[in-house]
């Protein structure tokens, strides 16, 4: 990585959000948060995220259709959109899929890997 990425983490848990944010700023990435949907839609206009991290279980707009919102805006199709889910029932992994989402991350997050899942997400994308 020559220039460093910009995370954006929709995530309406406070600690998750912290834990998250340390274990991946230390590896490097410039870190941004959203607690809900609303606020999701309006940061990725100022923070330009090169990549987001979408949980999918919160009040209000869950993660499917906040991330079909994204997908819909203009500028924002080809922004990766990875859904993080302790929904781990068959359909889930369709669902995200479905909602336009680029990939997903298990919960409970696997803190010694989610870097190396993030690149690949990242590369894939520079690649299309
Ligand atoms: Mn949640």
């Amino acid at each position: 990585m020559t220039e460093k990425s910009i995370i954006l983490y929709v995530e309406d848990n406070h600690d998750n959000r912290n834990l998250i944010r340390r274990v991946l700023e230390a590896e490097g990435y410039i870190m941004a948060e959203a607690a809900n949907a609303e606020d999701a839609l309006r940061k990725i206009h100022s923070v330009r995220p090169n990549l987001i991290l979408m949980d999918i279980n919160m009040p209000d707009m869950d993660g499917y259709a906040l991330t079909a919102r994204i997908k819909a805006t203009p500028g924002f199709a080809n922004v990766p959109i990875v859904a993080v889910t302790a929904n781990v029932m068959r359909g889930d992994r369709e669902k995200s899929l479905e909602a336009g989402c680029d990939g997903y991350i298990q919960k409970p997050i696997d803190i010694d890997t989610l870097s190396q899942q993030i690149d690949r997400f990242l590369a894939r994308q520079s690649n299309d």
